[in-house]
């Protein structure tokens, strides 16, 4: 990998997510050397992604460099690659690029979507866990509207405006408030000549109420945001298959749509080498002990989503969500640091900051604590704290720009195809 030997112990982070950026950050002006490896040259604000799909952003507003996060750090390295297993034995890992070796290693490698094992799903639906993928959903979305302008089938037609959310926590809730929101600013506008009061938006949660996790009160709320909306809430109902056509679900229910997205859950995006059974937790995720240690490997490192710290309040685990990430980066460089330097390293306790979710415009529900609220002002807090938690000014002066432009416009200027997504429209047709 063309990494010059230091004196310094070196300290390989697999992933430049929240936890692995948290974690390099802290470790900037420390007697180590530092190589962070991700398959992306970019950090990706996942919390946004959504409004990549939905048009409200370009993408390049939710990413921001790995190398400038690095930029006047010593001895850090980065490098573009896909890493592909981990030799514990001999403190190696090994990539698409070549080997490298380590002293420590931590493993930030975050999560992937969870299909539950259903191929079927895989294969047909979409998902929205990356840039490229929220790309796909966004020409997908727009192609499925020009192509529905083309038949005179009315069931195709249908088919073509339908959209079924699989999954009702916080990416299906604001992914469908955004899908409603464009049929009723946008559609109208852009297709005239198309009755696209006829398009449905359907949100389907296996369980008994959206936003699990949330305060009933912040659950109930967000269903009746939805609702006012005109999104269809499906609770209880859980989805067995998608054919590409149609949509089946444990109960009568079926639905013939063109787009499905799954939203239905996550796993640990694990990496092999360690995946002995001792170490792979529920979901997919690496036990760590509470100095996010991998267990049996006292060398090595796990932040973030993949990492399983099973506590008194969390017994499964903190929470999938950036926070657990962030914080536990920030803690961990301080205790490489002390190990390193033979001193004793501090356990981590996870700050709930609290939850947020938005629904639409003016519309969204906080619990912070024991504050529970909804609507303008929640919104309001919501957009604060994205802002904030953005990484680069430059991003978060042009998500604001374009939060208040499309605030004022009742537009999202981004609905561009600008990579096709190939789909393929001949199953539609009877
Ligand atoms: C659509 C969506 C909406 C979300 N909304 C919210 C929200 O509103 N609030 C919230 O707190 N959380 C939210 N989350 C969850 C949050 O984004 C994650 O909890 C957080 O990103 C976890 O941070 P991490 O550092 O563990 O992993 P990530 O941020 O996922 O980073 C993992 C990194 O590892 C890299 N990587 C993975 N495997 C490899 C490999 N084999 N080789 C090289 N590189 C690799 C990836 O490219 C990535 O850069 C959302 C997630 C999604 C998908």
């Amino acid at each position: 990998m063309n990494i010059p030997l230091s004196s310094y112990p070196r300290i390989v982070i697999i992933g430049g997510g929240f936890g692995g950026v948290s974690l390099a950050k802290k470790l900037s002006k420390q007697e180590v050397q530092v190589v962070l490896i991700d398959r992306n040259n970019y950090h990706t604000f996942q919390p946004l992604l959504y409004q990549v799909s939905t048009g409200g952003l370009e993408p390049d507003s939710i990413a921001y460099p790995l190398r400038k996060v690095l930029i006047g750090y010593d001895n850090f390295y980065f490098r573009l690659a896909e890493v592909d297993y981990i030799d514990t034995a001999n403190k190696k890992v090994n990539t698409n690029i070549g080997d490298i070796s380590f002293d420590y290693l931590v493993v930030a490698t975050g999560s992937e979507t969870n299909f539950f094992g259903n191929k079927e799903i895989e294969k047909n639906a979409m998902s929205m866990k990356s840039i490229p993928q929220s790309l796909n959903l966004r020409s997908l979305i727009l192609e499925n509207f020009e192509q529905a302008l083309l038949t005179d089938d009315y069931h195709e037609r249908d088919a073509l405006m339908n959209f079924v959310i699989v999954g009702g926590g916080p990416t299906g809730v604001e992914l469908s408030g955004a899908l409603a929101e464009i049929k009723k600013g946008i559609l109208p506008k852009d297709y005239p000549d198309l009755d696209t009061r006829r398009a449905q938006i359907n949100i389907v949660q296996g369980g008994d109420c959206l936003l699990p996790g949330f305060s009933a009160q912040a659950s109930k709320k967000a269903e009746d945001f939805l609702e006012k909306l005109g999104v269809q809430v499906w609770k209880g109902v859980r989805v067995t298959g998608y054919d590409g056509k149609t949509v089946t679900t444990k109960t009568d229910l079926k639905f013939d749509a063109a787009t499905v997205v799954w939203a239905a859950g996550v796993k640990g995006a694990g990496i092999k080498g360690l995946d002995a059974e001792d170490v792979i937790a529920g979901g997919n995720r690496i036990n760590v002990n509470e100095f996010n240690q991998v267990v049996g490997h006292p060398n090595i490192f796990a932040i973030g989503d993949i990492a399983c710290m099973a506590t008194e309040d969390n017994p499964r685990g903190h929470p999938m969500v950036a926070q657990p990430a962030i914080q536990q980066g920030k803690l961990l460089g301080e205790n490489l640091v002390n190990l390193i330097e033979n001193k004793p390293m501090k356990p981590f306790v996870y700050f709930d900051k609290g939850s947020m979710a938005t629904i639409g415009r003016n519309k969204a529900v906080c619990d912070i604590k024991k504050f529970r609220f909804q609507g303008v002002f929640a919104w309001f807090v919501w957009m604060f704290v994205h802002l904030f938690f953005l990484i680069g000014f430059r991003n978060r002066m042009v998500v604001f720009i374009n939060w208040v432009y499309n605030y004022i416009r009742f537009d999202r200027e981004a609905r561009l195809i600008i990579r096709p997504y190939k789909r393929d429209y001949g199953q539609f047709k009877d």
